[in-house]
């Protein structure tokens, strides 16, 4: 399950340089669940977000907690 609202607020991961937005619901796709940068325009649906986020999510996560281990 994933929760399209988690991600907002969150940045970009295509351009990074603004936070994603919800999508303006008002053209084609009215009440579609999609992310929307307003830098880059990039439309971003949960399940594109969860793969782009997860993996990375997790190994900074896990950087944070081996480092003080590792030493
Ligand atoms: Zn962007």
């Amino acid at each position: 399950m994933h929760a399209l609202r988690d991600h907002f607020g969150s940045p970009c991961p295509r351009c990074a340089k603004d936070i994603l937005q919800p999508a303006p619901s008002t053209n084609r796709m009215p009440g579609q669940d999609l992310a929307w940068c307003p830098t880059c325009h990039a439309t971003l649906s949960a399940d594109d977000l969860a793969r782009r986020r997860a993996p990375k999510r997790g190994s900074f996560l896990s950087r944070l907690f081996t480092r003080p281990h590792a030493r």
